[in-house]
This record gives C-alpha cells, sequence and structure tokens, in this order.
C-alpha cells in the first residue's frame, strides 16, 4: 500500500510546494507519529494557501490522510491562522461530515511571522524542536504544505503536477489568486491581474521576505512560486535583496553596533539553535578571509530575514550575508554538525514573534493587503518554459526532443538515476520547441 502511494507521487512529481521544493515521494518513505498540514501562508500579502483550504478542502484531506496512511502516522493536524474564519468553518464541517473527526484535528496559530517555518510549527502544535540542520523526520514529524497534499491526493487518481495556484498582488489593477500552468512567463501572469499600475516595476516571485527579485519577466512560474508581486523599483522590500558580499562587509564594519537586536530576535535562535547572527557580522567586519567556525552558523540559517527586515536599526543585511555563505559553504562541501544535544526554547520566544501588522507597515506593503478574489476567467498560455530543476536535488533528465509533440501530463523530463530529485511534466498540448540543460519550451498547438 504504502508502496504504491510512495511510486504514484513520485510518479506525478510532487514536490514541496511551500518551500525549497524537497521531493515529496522521499518524506514519505519514513514512519512518523504525526502530519502536518502547512496551510499558515505566514509570507505577507500571500492567500492561496487559506484560499485552498476552504475551496479545495476535500482534496487537501484526502491528501493529508493519503499521507497519514502511507507514514503510519495516528494524527493528522491541519494548521492554519485563526483570522482565516472562513476556511476554518469549512474545514471543521468537512473533518466531520467526511468522517476524519476520530484522527484529523485542526492547531489555530496566532498571526506572526515566520509561524509557516516548519522548524516553528512542529514546536507550536507538537512543543518539540527539530535539532540544528535537521528536518522534521527526526522528531518523527511529517509538514506537508496544504497544495503538496492536493497535489498528493490528486497524484492517487494519476493526475501529475501541471499547474501553481499563486497570489498575484502589489502594483496591479486587479490582485488576484489564479491557478496557471507551470513554466507560464511571470509578465503573461501579471496581465491576469489586470497589468501593472506603474509604467516601471520590478517582479518579486515568492513573499516580500523570502521571495527572489526577477531579473526579467520572462521567468517562469515554478512548482514552488507561492505569489507574484509587483513594485515599485525603488521598494523597500526590493533594496535589501542582490547585494554584494564584500560591500556588506565595508557597511557591516562601518554600521553594525553589535547590538544583537538580530540574534534576539532571531526565530531559530528562540527555538534554542546556536545560531547568533550578531557575531557573524562581527567576524565578518572584523576577521579578514572567509574562514572562521561561526561562518558556518550561516548554514542553519532558515533567510527568513527577520534580522533583516524587522530587526537590524541600522537596516544591515544579516539574512543576505548567511545567504551567500551558506551558498559558498554548501558549494566547499562544508558540512556542520549540531552544536548542541538539547535545545531549550527562549522564555521569550511569544514575546517576541513579530506580529504581521507590524511587519508589513515595517515593509511598507499594508496598502497591497487587499485579500484578492480568485481569478476564474479564460486563460490559455502560448507558450511555457518548464525548467527541469524546480526542487531540491539534480535537474531532471530531458524525455522528449524538439519537434514531439505533447499533451498536458506526459512526463518529460526524469529523474536521474539513483539521484534526489523530481519528475516533470508538460502543462499544456503542445510541441516542444526547445531542449537544453536548464529547460524545456512548449509551444500551443
Ligand atoms: S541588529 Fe544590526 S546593528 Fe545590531 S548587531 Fe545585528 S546587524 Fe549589527
Ligand atoms: S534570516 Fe536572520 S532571523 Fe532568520 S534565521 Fe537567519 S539569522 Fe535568524
Amino acid at each position: 500500500m504504502s508502496e504504491d502511494i510512495v511510486d504514484k507521487v513520485r510518479a506525478a512529481g510532487v514536490v514541496g510546494a511551500g518551500g525549497a521544493g524537497f521531493p515529496t515521494h522521499i518524506k514519505l518513505q519514513f514512519e512518523v507519529e504525526r502530519v502536518l498540514g502547512n496551510g499558515a501562508s505566514c509570507e505577507p500579502l500571500l492567500m492561496s494557501d487559506p484560499y485552498l483550504v476552504e475551496h479545495q478542502t476535500d482534496l487537501i484531506l484526502d491528501g493529508l490522510s493519503t499521507v497519514m496512511d502511507c507514514t503510519n502516522a495516528g494524527i493528522g493536524t491541519i494548521c492554519i491562522k485563526s483570522k482565516h474564519h472562513r476556511a476554518i468553518e469549512t474545514l471543521k464541517s468537512k473533518i466531520t461530515g467526511n468522517g476524519y473527526a476520530s484522527d484529523i484535528d485542526i492547531f489555530e496559530l496566532e498571526d506572526y511571522y515566520p509561524a509557516g517555518d516548519e522548524f516553528i510549527l512542529v514546536n507550536e502544535v507538537l512543543g518539540k524542536i527539530v535539532p540544528e540542520g535537521d528536518i522534521p523526520l527526526s522528531v518523527r514529524a511529517v509538514v506537508s504544505n496544504v497544495e503538496t497534499l492536493l497535489n498528493i491526493s490528486r497524484a492517487m487518481a494519476g493526475h501529475p503536477v501541471t499547474d501553481r495556484y499563486l497570489t498575484v498582488c502589489g502594483e496591479v489593477h486587479n490582485p488576484i489568486i489564479c491557478k496557471v500552468p507551470i513554466g507560464t512567463p511571470s509578465d503573461v501572469v501579471i496581465q491576469l491581474a489586470g497589468s501593472p499600475s506603474l509604467s516601471e516595476y520590478t517582479l518579486v516571485m515568492g513573499g516580500p521576505m523570502m521571495g527572489k527579485v526577477l531579473s526579467s519577466g520572462a521567468e517562469p512560474v515554478i512548482k514552488t512560486t507561492s505569489g507574484i508581486i509587483v513594485l515599485p523599483p525603488y521598494h523597500n522590500v526590493i533594496r535589501d535583496k542582490q547585494k554584494e558580499l564584500e560591500r556588506m562587509r565595508f557597511i557591516a564594519k562601518a554600521a553594525c553596533t553589535q547590538c544583537s537586536r538580530c540574534t534576539d530576535l532571531c526565530p531559530r535562535n528562540l527555538i534554542g539553535h546556536s545560531l547568533e547572527p550578531h557575531k557573524i557580522m562581527r567576524h565578518l567586519a572584523y576577521t579578514p578571509g572567509m574562514t572562521g567556525e561561526v561562518l558556518e552558523d550561516a548554514l542553519i540559517c532558515s533567510e527568513c530575514g527577520v534580522c533583516e527586515k524587522f530587526a537590524c536599526p541600522m537596516m544591515l543585511s544579516p539574512r543576505e550575508i548567511n545567504s551567500v555563505l551558506k551558498q559558498k559553504l554548501l558549494k566547499e562541501g562544508i558540512k556542520r554538525e549540531p552544536k548542541r544535544e538539547t535545545y531549550n526554547v527562549s522564555p521569550f520566544f511569544d514575546t517576541r514573534k513579530v506580529p504581521i501588522k507590524r511587519l508589513m507597515e515595517r515593509l511598507e506593503v499594508t496598502k497591497y493587503d487587499v485579500h484578492p478574489e480568485f481569478y476564474s476567467g479564460e486563460f490559455q498560455v502560448k507558450e511555457v518554459k518548464i525548467l527541469l530543476k524546480q526542487h531540491l536535488g539534480e535537474p531532471a533528465e530531458p524525455m522528449v526532443r524538439v519537434g514531439d509533440h505533447v499533451k498536458k501530463g506526459d512526463a518529460i523530463g526524469e529523474i536521474p538515476k539513483g539521484a534526489l530529485g523530481a519528475r516533470i511534466h508538460a502543462s499544456i498540448d503542445g510541441t516542444v520547441k526547445s531542449v537544453d540543460e536548464n529547460q524545456i519550451v512548449i509551444v500551443s498547438e
């Protein structure tokens, strides 16, 4: 039974929809006690997860129940912020009405950031700490985003992952939640939201805290795209992203007061991990070169951005520095062993949570918080660019050639033998226009 589920999920190319795209079939091969359905939607402005909990409730509950069967978990919990009243009411009635009441429950979260970080979620719901550098399986839990659960349910019926739900907001005429084929160019998606309201703008893929600034509107939607935000090019959210390490180092030396506020508010530090971003800043500012044990702590940073966007009074970028360090260390194959055997949650954990309202004010995005409707209009995309790497692990290997005709749902990229990865599928009917080591382009017929 569980092998059948794992095979179907692998064949459908399901990956973690809410994070870095960890291939889901790997997680399902372990026995756990509890499965958490993550509907926290903790990034400001992004609304597709609570939308799905309210409107695709049956599929989400079915997906959760499937994961519980596969992992032998005794209990499943949908985690959602208590402010989403309608979604919670629907969920309650479906849990009872569909006969899940004995093993599925709801955990209501406060409205803070980063409530959806799986380490923070596991602490909130289970009162357990995932060790540094580890994953929730180590405390016998699986965390799956609610869109992942929906995709698992569809996978069991033989449907691969071909579409993505996302929020389109910011400087657009009609902010929306929509469902688009994977590979749709970002600038096509924003047209669905009534086009940008500015002549010059910058696109952020993902949320304002952890999203990435796009170099062009041609960049396509992938399996982990939770939103596209249109912002003025000079906006506060854009400013801190993409700085060079040497420049950040110079600024840290000139401006970091070592107040340690970045460490005091760091969510990973608050759950007892040994990450102290102010020490990384100090080391980098005053020690020549790029070595030192403390720099390896960047490997346990979640890149949530609380230090940078909320904590630092000098507007410095510990998160950005950690991100650059992390890439460098991973490239060099450096691993960081956990420094602690036991973890003690800070007595300030509750009082230092970052309220979403205050975070939005600090980010200057409050005016974009408009709770958009679902876009139900006609939409056909002429060309999709399907990336071969939309997940953690190795890129998929192309299974098609230029000129091949494909149908929506056909497998077009396979997991390399013996590697961690995920299959990819055609998201529209069409003809393969090009294939290279990065992407497969399909044009509609
Ligand atoms: S909060 Fe800013 S100024 Fe204070 S220690 Fe951290 S980086 Fe330095
Ligand atoms: S980004 Fe900053 S606040 Fe978030 S985990 Fe990393 S160091 Fe801590």
